[in-house]
């Protein structure tokens, strides 16, 4: 369902808009895109707000293609929104000032595996489901999943987590490295694939979290990690919630290797019981993965 949210209007620049609309159709043809229904599904995912297109969609294959769009867009002063898989829940891909939306749909290489040292490098229209399935028979994976079949670029813009974060971290633990590019059309890479390096400002950890605002992000080095000997789950049930949070305390704590570990309360539980046809005992839960050896 739809709530719509009375949103505050943003001056739009008719003028630089129009002036880039006809420079970006001559550069991409038949990859950028001007119809309602691309607009309409580029302006409004999975958010509760009301529908905001951008003017255009470009849908990417190089980091000098987005090179070009920002700068025809940059001296056009026509807004930018970087469109991962559309997933975010805040509105973050709403253009409420108009603009362009640069979808990376079709930028989904896997670049490299570096299986000795435990890291990949990837375009950022990648899913985490497209990465593992990818490295299924490398022994080793991906492990953040914020839920969401997300793009890594949309997820390094967001720093997702998700429920394994416990173990692994959230995104910013995970991207040694990436590439982006700024607003002024220069191309930044923010360092190597050496994992130990306190050299020069952490440019990364600056862009991940950046929700596209600062630059674009066109590859990414993320860490890799080996498939656990063994995994194991667990349901378990407490009287309180704070008995159930004292309990995921000592766990970590104790240094048990827990790699998910998620708290429903009694309302939740009973919501699952409906919705799954369960039969839970409706009571404060903790449901938890081991992973180890
Ligand atoms: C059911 C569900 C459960 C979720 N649970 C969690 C959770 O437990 N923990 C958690 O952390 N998150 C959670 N999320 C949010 C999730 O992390 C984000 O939706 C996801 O990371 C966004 O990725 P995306 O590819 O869909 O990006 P999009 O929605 O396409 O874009 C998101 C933002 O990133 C920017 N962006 C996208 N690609 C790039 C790029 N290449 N360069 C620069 N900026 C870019 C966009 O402009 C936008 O601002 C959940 C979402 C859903 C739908």
């Amino acid at each position: 369902m739809t709530i719509p949210i009375a949103i505050e209007p943003v001056s739009r620049n008719d003028a630089g808009i129009a002036a880039a609309l006809p420079l970006l159709a001559r550069r991409f043809g038949e990859r950028f895109a001007q119809s309602e229904a691309v607009r309409q599904q580029h302006g409004h995912t999975l958010t509760w707000l009301t529908n905001q297109p951008p003017d255009g969609v470009v849908f990417v294959e190089s980091t000098e293609e987005v090179v070009d769009i920002v700068r025809i867009c940059g001296e056009h002063r026509v807004p930018i929104i970087p469109f991962g898989a559309g997933s975010s829940l805040e509105g973050h891909l709403n253009a409420p000032g108009g603009g362009i939306s640069i979808d990376f749909t079709h930028m989904k290489r896997v670049i490299a595996v570096h299986g000795e040292d435990l890291d990949c490098v990837i375009e950022p229209g990648i899913t985490h489901y497209e990465l593992n399935e990818y490295l299924r028979d490398t022994g080793l994976f991906f492990p953040i999943d914020p839920g969401a079949e997300a793009s890594l670029g949309g997820m390094a813009a967001t720093r997702a987590s998700g429920t394994n974060a416990v173990r692994y971290g959230t995104m910013r633990d995970n991207v040694i490295n990436l590439t982006a590019v700024m607003p002024d059309g220069s191309v930044v890479k923010t360092g190597n694939r050496a994992k130990k390096s306190s050299a020069g400002y952490d440019l990364a950890r600056l862009l991940i979290g950046s929700e596209g605002t600062l630059g674009v992000i066109t590859e990414l080095t993320l860490k890799l990690h080996g498939i656990p000997e063994a995994i194991s789950g667990g349901v378990c049930p407490f009287p309180t919630v704070e008995d159930a949070c004292n309990a995921v305390i000592m766990t970590i704590q104790s240094g048990i290797p827990v790699a998910r570990i998620e708290l429903l309360d009694a309302l939740q539980v009973k919501a699952c019981n409906a919705y799954s046809k369960l039969d839970l005992e409706e009571v404060p839960t903790l449901f938890v993965e081991f992973h180890g050896s």
